[in-house]
């Protein structure tokens, strides 16, 4: 019983290897079909997610404030507040990726650079580091801003193409891609605002050339900072 059973399988096999041996050529205008079939299917997806990502993102979503609004927050050139703005995030950026906390802290509120700084240690924790490389600008709105006595708030849509991904103490490579990928950010900067004397953030006291006059805290300087980076998600 157990060995008719096996004898019928093995026939079964053979009379398919048989066909795949006798009419192989069939065989040769599938696989082109399908390959063809498959290539034209990713095209059309990259297609769309690029199309997806035009039209939420930017096109309609953001577009930079009117000349009004410019004039309120003092500003002239919005090219040249642009470039000022992106050059924090992009200073910000690389001392994330250098670890060098000075220049993150310099460059972001406390609230941000904490976070910041706990990812860092806690990859670190597990003998890991995120990568970050090759930073271009593609675009960048200034989409909003708003004025109050003590604090200047600009927002903006930085979208960039870069490397990123995460490496292990070897330099292993243990997730994303060194293929450069396209990502939209919004980065929110602000800048306190105090038009008699800066006040210590620790006592309140008056702060004389960068440091507090009573408890001796240093305080930052008043140029914008980063007070939020969010991922854009199509
Ligand atoms: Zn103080």
């Amino acid at each position: 019983m157990i060995e008719n059973i096996f004898t019928t399988i093995i026939t079964i096999l053979l009379i398919l290897v048989g066909i795949v041996i006798y009419f192989w050529p069939i065989f040769i205008p599938i696989f082109i079909f399908s390959a063809i079939r498959k290539n034209m299917a990713n095209k059309k997806m990259k297609q769309n997610v690029i199309h997806a990502e035009e039209k939420t993102v930017y096109n309609k979503r953001f577009t930079d404030i009117n000349k009004e609004e410019l004039r309120s927050l003092e500003i002239n050139d919005i090219n040249q507040l642009k470039q000022y703005l992106y050059a924090i995030f992009l200073d910000f950026e690389k001392a994330y990726n250098n670890l060098d906390y000075k220049t993150m802290n310099k460059n972001s509120t406390s609230k941000l650079y904490n976070t910041y700084h706990s990812a860092i240690l806690l990859n670190l924790k597990f003998a890991q580091k995120k990568i970050i490389d090759n930073i271009e600008l593609k675009r960048m709105f200034i989409y909003s801003s708003m004025n109050s006595q003590y604090r200047q708030t600009i927002y903006t849509t930085i979208e960039i193409e870069y490397v990123s991904y995460m490496e292990d103490y070897s330099g292993q490579i243990i997730s994303g891609t060194t293929e450069p990928i396209t990502e939209a950010f919004e980065v929110v900067f602000v800048k306190s605002v105090q038009k008699d004397g800066i006040k210590c953030p620790n006592c309140a006291a008056t702060v004389t050339d960068g440091v507090c006059d009573y408890c001796g805290t240093e305080v930052k300087s008043t140029d914008f900072e980063i007070d939020s980076i969010k991922k854009i998600v199509q």
